[in-house]
């Protein structure tokens, strides 16, 4: 199954703007609004690199996923997790910052097949977007976090069933499964459940058993990787996964984010072999 390749899919621009709002949605996501020089649109799954402009820019920016645009808004969900994500976090509304989007194949639309989306930590905010987009009430939807307080609940709707590693509390009263995300799929399609398509982002140890899930009852599986990047759109090759077939490797930018799971080498995949 490919990832959308859409031709009329509007070209990446570098825009500049300023961050409108920066806010904490649950005790380690945050929301990053911009208002950027120009109306934005995108396909979900794809992504931005990101950077602070004037004296506190970063060599290279850094790769976030959409999580929704209206006019020249645009919005993002992130964790602190370095350097970059610190600045961003400490820059304050007002603050100067270029933006080169939209990037990268997106998740497809749906056809009559059910999906089975399973986001995990920063791998939330493509799936959120897709739900939004195209979700439909036979999707299963599955959002997963280290503890209750890691999800963000006011943009996970009654339609999102939540799993955490360490449910510490329900909420906003909903249940939380406790285990992770393919767990919690697994508990809620056992063996014999109607075929599904599983989309899935989120950290490499989900999206190996992601792919594990579907390979298993023989459903086709799209996955987001988020590696490391330098620029964005092919040129560095600071990206590169596995390439299921051959000994080669595909680009997460440009290739990617979004690749058939089948097209993907997991035995080489976050190993001593990779590029
Ligand atoms: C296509 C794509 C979409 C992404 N979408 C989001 C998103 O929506 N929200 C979000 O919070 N993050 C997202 N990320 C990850 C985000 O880009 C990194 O967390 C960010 O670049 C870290 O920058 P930093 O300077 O704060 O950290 P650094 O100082 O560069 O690194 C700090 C620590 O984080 C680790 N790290 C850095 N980047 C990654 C990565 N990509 N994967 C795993 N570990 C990493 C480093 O190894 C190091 O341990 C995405 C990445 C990609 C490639």
């Amino acid at each position: 199954m490919n990832p959308s390749a859409d031709a009329t899919a509007p070209p990446a621009r570098r825009l500049r703007g300023t961050i409108a709002d920066e806010t904490a949605v649950s005790s380690s996501m945050r929301r990053l609004d911009l208002e950027l020089e120009e109306p934005v649109a995108f396909q979900p799954g794809q992504f931005c690199m990101l950077n602070l402009a004037g004296e506190r820019a970063l060599v290279f920016g850094r790769p976030f996923s959409l999580l929704a645009a209206s006019g020249r808004r645009l919005s993002l969900l992130y964790k602190v997790v370095g350097r970059g994500t610190a600045r961003l976090r400490d820059a304050g509304a007002g603050a100067p910052v270029t933006c080169l989007t939209p990037l990268g194949r997106p998740f497809p639309a749906p056809d009559e097949r059910p999906r089975l989306l399973l986001a995990g930590g920063v791998g939330l905010p493509p799936l959120i977007a897709w739900a939004e987009r195209w979700g439909r009430p036979r999707d299963l939807r599955c959002a997963g976090g280290r503890d209750g307080d890691d999800l963000p609940r006011g943009l996970l709707g009654p339609g999102w069933r939540l799993s955490a590693d360490r449910p510490a509390g329900e909420p906003g009263g909903r249940a939380v499964f406790a285990g992770n995300v393919v767990e919690l799929a697994r508990s809620l399609l056992p063996a014999g459940a109607p075929a599904h398509v599983v989309l899935a982002c989120g950290p490499l140890p989900l999206l190996r058993a992601a792919a594990g899930l579907a390979d298993e009852r023989g459903w086709d599986c799209l996955v987001s990787v988020e590696e490391r990047m330098g620029c964005g759109y092919g040129v560095c090759r600071g990206c590169v996964v596995p390439r299921a077939g051959d000994d080669g490797y595909a680009t997460a930018c440009k290739d990617g984010p979004v690749f058939d799971a089948r097209a993907l080498d997991w035995a080489r995949f976050g190993g001593e072999g990779a590029a």
